[in-house]
């Protein structure tokens, strides 16, 4: 297809393609080929039509446009775009740096770029034009600060950030053509920021490279003189270089190590400067001017590889560094060592792994992972943290971090919450997540003893909620228990499910001991000791009369209350049974549980005597709801409706099958509150449809909500679930109620 033809398929003015292009050719820019061909070497199945694409888009837009330094402006986001692929970043990135400038520049709206392309990358280049639009004030004071907006800004997609380092390296490369005063105060500005930036980022190769570039206009006089003596030596240099690369190949192959790669290289400029300044020398006597460098296949050969060199060569006390051990903060690995080389010149060799030198030269980006098929994923998990962990770590050079910290919190990541032992660890969370959660994250010990929290050094509350970032120290006391409320704020289920655990398996522990003490007793008085009644050979017959599987399950039903351990005494030893008196067994529950309580009268318990009924206040059930008991130890059953969340909670062993007593009247008191409009006579009408319906109101609250709405809290005695239905059937037919609740039903 032509470019006519194309041009017209992509809504792109022609002309303006056609002589974009021949301007382009005329520099040796042949089209987007090239780009495509690198991309497609690390990623086979990307969207390469879409690179073509964005390449005549944004080449026909900056049409006419002219560099400083001369040449059609384009030529600028196409290197843009080479170094994104030098990272290896993902297709959506690539365009993004053809694209760059066209927002800011040529007038084409965000809009217009998500149309074409796609979201992605419409987004990327928003973030690219915003970090462009940051001043750069002159003051140390607001460097940093604007430093820190700037790591805010594109926190939320770091291929921003990547972008924009391409962006100022290869401006860096074409300083030249800018005023000597812009150009300090470019390369000062990048010096200060961005290869730190780069540093930080792990990004070996582009830290190094904006170094030296910043050197050049930063020190003129130095850089020049250090080029020249460089330089002068070149010959020299580049034969001892070969000399000492083949003599380690040569002890390295010696000790089995021959698939390790050797390389040797002058240091950068602005490194060997660097250390003259330190030193006080001039370049003449920095010997170790040159690095070496093995790589091999794993960690292991790293060491034997170190082994080798330092059996070779003197190795200089205190030159050694085991970054293997002890990575950098940007998650540098690598063995450093100096050592006596030939001809007495110390040399520094470098040994790490492959994988290792990888991350050394593309750091954050050597983390992104390409799906099988089609586009990039985010970095993976890692990296996201790693990313993290360094924009906390320059948090903590930063004065006031913590209101770094709050910028940083801004929604990283939607739904999830990145927090960090002290050590370091990342811990994922959902959002809302509380210290209990973190606590029982890190070690069910942890969680089980824990008593407080400290979040960024601060004591917080075992129930706040975690944000992104926060540093979280748990504080444990070994004697400490989980505590049941803990239920009501932990966030991940295994928090949840330990504590409920735990507090199930203690309360049974309790009732165990109970319950043994209590059948011990009703042993004692006819001289029969728990372990011989343990040991009963009709235990079995026993435990299946109360519906229990084990011996300690028995217990337990006793320390809970439901079942009575002289009943138990009974069965297993029926001799024990008193001589029957008839008129004193017919003394059944109900009529003595009438006297404790005018609750329990409503209620029917399957074999339970003598034993006390609450109604639960969480769910204020009614005669006909759906409900179950709970039996508390010394405080009686207590009745919840069957959904209700409390009692779904509570330890199943606990559980008493119940039903409502038909035959007996009983009166349950609930909660019903009624939304209405406001007027005069109201609060009469409501309670006389109580009345008419028999309930008895209690209480009346009647507050106003504004002019036009108020809402009365009633509480009511209802005998059944039936006449509460029909009553608040009621009141919704008056034509002033808006709605009627009943509270915790
Ligand atoms: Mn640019």
């Amino acid at each position: 297809m032509d470019l006519r033809e194309l041009a017209a398929r992509e809504r792109i003015k022609s002309d303006r393609l056609e002589a974009a292009v021949a301007d382009l050719a005329a520099v040796g820019e042949h089209g987007p080929d090239r780009l495509v061909d690198i991309l497609r070497s690390y990623l086979p199945t990307g969207d390469f039509e879409m690179v073509r694409r964005a390449w005549r888009f944004a080449a026909a837009a900056h049409h006419g446009q002219r560099r400083k330094g001369g040449g059609p402006y384009f030529v600028h986001p196409i290197a843009v775009a080479e170094l994104v692929l030098r990272l290896r970043l993902d297709e959506a990135s690539v365009c993004a740096g053809l694209l760059h400038d066209v927002v800011e520049d040529c007038d084409v709206t965000l809009a217009e770029i998500r149309e074409r392309f796609s979201d992605d990358i419409a987004h990327i280049v928003d973030g690219v034009t915003k970090l462009d639009k940051i001043p750069f004030a002159r003051s140390e004071e607001k460097q940093a600060e604007n430093f820190r907006k700037m790591l805010v800004a594109m926190s939320k997609d770091i291929r921003v950030l990547l972008i924009k380092l391409c962006d100022r390296l290869h401006n860096m490369s074409t300083l030249e053509a800018m005023s000597a005063p812009k150009q300090k105060r470019i390369a000062a500005e990048t010096m200060e920021i961005y290869a730190p930036l780069a540093n930080r980022l792990g990004i070996g190769w582009m830290k190094t490279e904006l170094e030296d570039l910043c050197f050049r206009y930063l020190e003129p006089d130095d850089y020049t003189a250090l080029k020249h003596a460089v330089g002068e030596r070149k010959v020299e240099r580049e034969a001892y270089i070969a000399s000492v690369v083949d003599l380690l190949r040569s002890e390295l192959a010696a000790a089995d190590l021959s698939d390790a790669a050797v390389s040797g290289r002058p240091k950068h400029l602005h490194g060997i400067w660097r250390k003259m300044q330190r030193a006080g020398v001039p370049y003449e006597r920095i010997h170790d001017a040159q690095a070496f460098r093995v790589l091999t296949d794993n960690t292991e050969q790293c060491y034997r590889a170190l082994g080798v060199v330092h059996s070779r060569f003197t190795p200089i006390p205190g030159r050694f560094k085991d970054y293997i051990a002890l990575p950098k903060a940007n998650n540098y690995q690598s063995l450093h060592t100096t050592v006596l080389g030939p001809d007495n010149k110390p040399i520094e060799v470098q040994i790490r792994t492959h994988d290792m030198h990888r991350i050394a030269e593309n750091g954050v980006a050597a983390h992104w992972r390409y799906k099988e098929r089609g586009a990039a994923v985010r970095p993976r998990d890692e990296a996201r943290f790693t990313w993290l962990k360094q924009l906390l770590e320059l948090s903590k050079e930063a004065p006031d971090s913590d209101e770094f910290l709050e910028n940083m919190r801004v929604d990283l990541f939607a739904d999830e919450v990145y927090t960090f032992t002290p050590a370091g660890d990342v811990k994922v969370f959902p959002r809302g997540a509380t210290p209990v959660d973190f606590a029982y994250a890190v070690h069910t010990r942890v969680g089980e003893t824990a008593v407080g929290a400290k979040v960024n050094g601060h004591i917080v509350s075992l129930d706040s909620a975690l944000r992104n970032g926060d540093i979280v120290d748990i504080m444990t006391r070994s004697d400490s228990r989980p505590n049941k409320g803990w239920l009501s704020f932990v966030r991940t289920s295994r928090a949840k499910t330990k504590i409920r655990n735990f507090v199930r398996a203690a309360e049974r522990a309790q009732a165990q001991e109970l319950g043994a003490d209590r059948l011990e007793k009703a042993l004692r008085r006819h001289k029969i000791s728990l372990t011989r009644a343990e040991r009963h050979d009709k235990l079995a017959a026993t435990l299946s009369q109360f519906r229990c599987q084990t011996w300690e399950e028995l217990l337990i039903g006793i320390g809970y209350g439901k079942i009575d351990a002289r009943g138990v005494v009974e069965h297993l030893y029926p001799e024990t049974k008193p001589a029957e008196k008839p008129k004193e067994a017919d003394t059944v529950a109900p009529k003595r549980s009438r006297k404790r309580s005018e609750d329990d009268a409503a209620i029917v318990i399957d074999g339970i005597e003598d034993i006390l009924v609450r109604f639960a206040r969480c769910c204020s059930p009614v005669p006909g709801d759906d409900v179950v008991g709970f039996v508390t130890r010394g405080r009686g059953i207590t009745v919840h409706q069957r959904h209700c969340p409390r009692a779904l909670d509570s330890d199943p062993m606990r559980r008493l099958d119940i039903a409502w007593n038909r035959d007996r009247g009983g009166q349950a008191r609930v909660t019903v509150r009624v939304h209405t409009g406001n007027g005069p006579g109201m609060l009469e009408k409501m309670s006389s449809r109580f009345r008419e319906a028999g309930v008895n109101i209690r209480s009346v609250q009647a507050k106003m909500h504004g002019p036009l709405s108020a809402v009365s809290t009633f509480e009511v005695e209802v005998a059944s679930r039936e006449q509460l239905d029909r009553v608040i059937l009621d009141l919704k037919r008056l034509d002033f109620v808006h709605k009627v609740d009943r509270i915790g039903g």
